[in-house]
């Protein structure tokens, strides 16, 4: 698989899948515009280092996904430098753990903004390019969340099953385009995002960590193993290539057997 000469925006890129997924798409020969928040001195050693391992322009933006006016101004700084962006993989997210009546506002509102509305956001700004080069391909980092529900996740599983049905309205409207929308639907990866959930679910249960790591995170996976970074950038790489051209609008898992139960 050759992606040499397109470019990728990844967000949520300085760790986790978004940092597997930019890794591969550069290792594809792709340039590749990372996002997401961390340490300034940290996200700049991974982006020079992605940079000279692959001989590829990348870029860092942190525009926070939370803020329509910062997509847009990172989105008019990229189109001047790059002229498309023609792989769009949303996947800056977070999450929070509590009962409905308990889950505060202002989180819900934040999970909304970052792991659903941020990918109107994001197509919207890139569809332009993509349709005058009649190629492109869009790949949402969705969850096992955007087919089946959890108790204490209210604002994921919405926001989640919100991108499900995002990613096959925008694959019907550009469909005779050369453009593609997916999403991937990962099971639970080993990233800080489950890391940090494992005490927010204990409080919220009553059970205890190594608990929720058996009983109730991996319990959910036939498999009885968690998803791979690897795993999950895998998929995105066949999906982002010539060969997954007929592949849209497609909700798919990868999550150990999880939602066929
Ligand atoms: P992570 O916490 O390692 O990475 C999240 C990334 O999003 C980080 O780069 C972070 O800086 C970025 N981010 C957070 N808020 C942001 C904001 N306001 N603006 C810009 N960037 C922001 O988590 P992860 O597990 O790698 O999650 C990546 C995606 O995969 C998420 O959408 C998550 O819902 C999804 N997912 C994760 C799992 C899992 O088990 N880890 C399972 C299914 C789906």
């Amino acid at each position: 698989m050759t992606l040499a000469g397109k470019t990728a925006l990844v967000t949520g890129s300085t760790s986790g899948i978004g940092l597997g997924i930019a890794e591969l798409l550069a290792k594809a020969g792709a340039n590749i515009v990372l996002n997401g928040m961390g340490d300034a001195t940290q996200i700049e050693s991974i982006r020079a280092h992605i940079a000279a391992e692959h001989s590829i322009k990348v870029r860092f933006y942190g525009a926070d996904m939370s803020r329509p006016e910062t997509i847009e101004a990172m989105f008019q700084a990229l189109l001047a430098e790059f002229g498309s962006i023609d792989i769009l993989v949303n996947n800056a997210g977070i999450q929070y753990v509590a009962p409905i009546e308990e889950f505060p506002v202002a989180k819900w509102d934040a999970i909304i903004a970052i792991n659903l509305t941020a990918a109107f956001h994001t197509i919207r700004h890139a569809l332009p390019g993509m349709k005058q080069k009649k190629w492109g391909r869009i790949i949402q980092i969705a969850s096992a969340h955007a087919l089946v529900a959890s108790p204490f996740k209210s604002a994921y599983v919405a926001a989640k099953h919100g991108i499900a049905g995002l990613t096959k309205t925008v694959a019907l409207e550009v469909a005779e385009q050369g453009i593609t929308a997916n999403a991937i639907c990962p099971g639970y990866v080993w990233t800080p995002l489950v890391e940090k959930q494992v005490p927010e679910t204990a409080k919220a249960r009553g059970i205890t960590e190594v608990q929720v790591i058996n009983d109730v995170l991996l319990a959910a996976q036939p498999t009885k193993q968690f998803v791979t970074i690897e795993q999950v950038a895998a998929l995105a790489g066949f999906l982002a290539s010539d060969a997954a051209a007929s592949i849209t609008g497609a909700v798919i898992p990868l999550d150990g057997g999880w939602t066929a139960h």
